[in-house]
């Protein structure tokens, strides 16, 4: 695949795991045992009709609307402002789906008490995974910077909301991943480069070295051996984390890790996000059912954005 393939098929499948998990939000792997995902649904959780993505993707899309004009952290949180407080790029017209850290660092910058660079939460309570979820774009954008400096980025997008250290590492994992796929490696090649890198970037400074020991189950590798019964699928960060690199390296197509990742159950809209991020990376789009991308809300929208972005990030690498 070339580079431009793998990066469209990456956001799409992503969107398309959204997708996937938005009528079963919060269902229980038990529940979802008895009656799982296997092809695009409508209504259940929220009520909204087939193809409807949420939050994850709506914040994905104003990430890639603002970097197409440049990076600047302000106009991210601007436009993640607008969508949380006027719907914008929402697949309904509003918003159905938010998460508290978020609401509560978006409305401080809304309300004038913060900027984009102070506004992100910080507390033990705040490492949900409402950063990881729409990390995606930035990892691409950023993808050829040295490694210091792409991690400083991806921490400083994650910090508009969640500033916790453990928020921000899951996302500079996640992202150093995504980079290692994109140039192609293997699966386990891509993941040995991340968990070496992310053992060097983070254990030389303190607030992180400090967070490290809630990865070790994926920087010992340990997550790769795990039944799925030892993954917990919940909207804590690290969960989510856990759930889509395990999900990635249960199978060799995106269709089956996507679906897999959503019937973990609990936040499977956020699951099927993150893991489809990292499974089109890998395998494409080949394996997704094409009614399943017709059927996506705004398609057109989303995919002429999808397009832009990716020439911008294209052009990036060669500036
Ligand atoms: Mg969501």
């Amino acid at each position: 695949m070339e580079l431009k393939e793998r990066m469209r098929a990456a956001i799409t499948a992503g969107i398309t795991g959204d997708a996937l998990g938005v009528p079963v939000e919060s269902s229980t792997r038990q529940e979802l045992s008895l009656c799982s995902v296997k092809n695009m649904l409508g209504y259940g959780r929220y009520d909204q009709p087939t193809g409807t993505w949420s939050d994850d993707t709506s914040m994905t899309l104003c990430t890639m609307e603002s970097l197409i004009r440049g990076y600047d952290i302000h106009d991210i949180a601007q436009k993640f402002c607008r969508w949380l407080f006027e719907g914008y790029r929402t697949a309904s017209g509003y918003v159905f789906d938010s998460g508290l850290t978020t609401f509560m660092a978006l409305e401080s910058i809304t309300s004038g008490q913060c900027t984009a660079l102070t506004s992100g939460k910080d507390s033990e309570d705040d490492n949900g995974n409402g950063s990881l979820m729409r990390i995606l774009p930035a990892a691409l954008y950023f993808r050829n910077e040295a490694t210091e400096t792409f991690l400083a980025r991806i921490h400083e997008i994650s910090a508009i909301t969640h500033a916790h250290p453990r928020a921000q590492i899951a996302c500079g994992i996640y992202s150093l991943l995504v980079r290692a796929l994109l140039d192609e490696k293997g699966k386990e090649a891509a993941f040995q480069e991340t968990v070496s890198l992310a053992l060097q970037q983070y254990e030389s400074t303190e607030d992180y070295k400090e967070e490290l020991r809630h990865f070790m189950r994926i920087l010992s590798y340990e997550v790769l051996t795990l039944s799925s019964d030892d993954i917990q699928s919940s909207g804590y960060v690290v969960d989510t984390l856990e759930t889509a690199i395990w999900s990635f390296f249960q199978h060799d197509s995106t269709r089956s890790i996507v679906l897999e990742a959503v019937n973990l159950g609990l936040d499977t809209d956020t699951n099927g996000m993150v893991a489809g991020g990292l499974a089109g990376l890998a395998h494409g789009l080949d394996s997704i059912p094409d009614e399943w991308l017709q059927a996506l809300a705004k398609k057109d929208e989303v995919t002429t954005l999808i397009d832009s972005f990716i020439d911008t990030a294209l052009k990036q690498s060669q500036s």
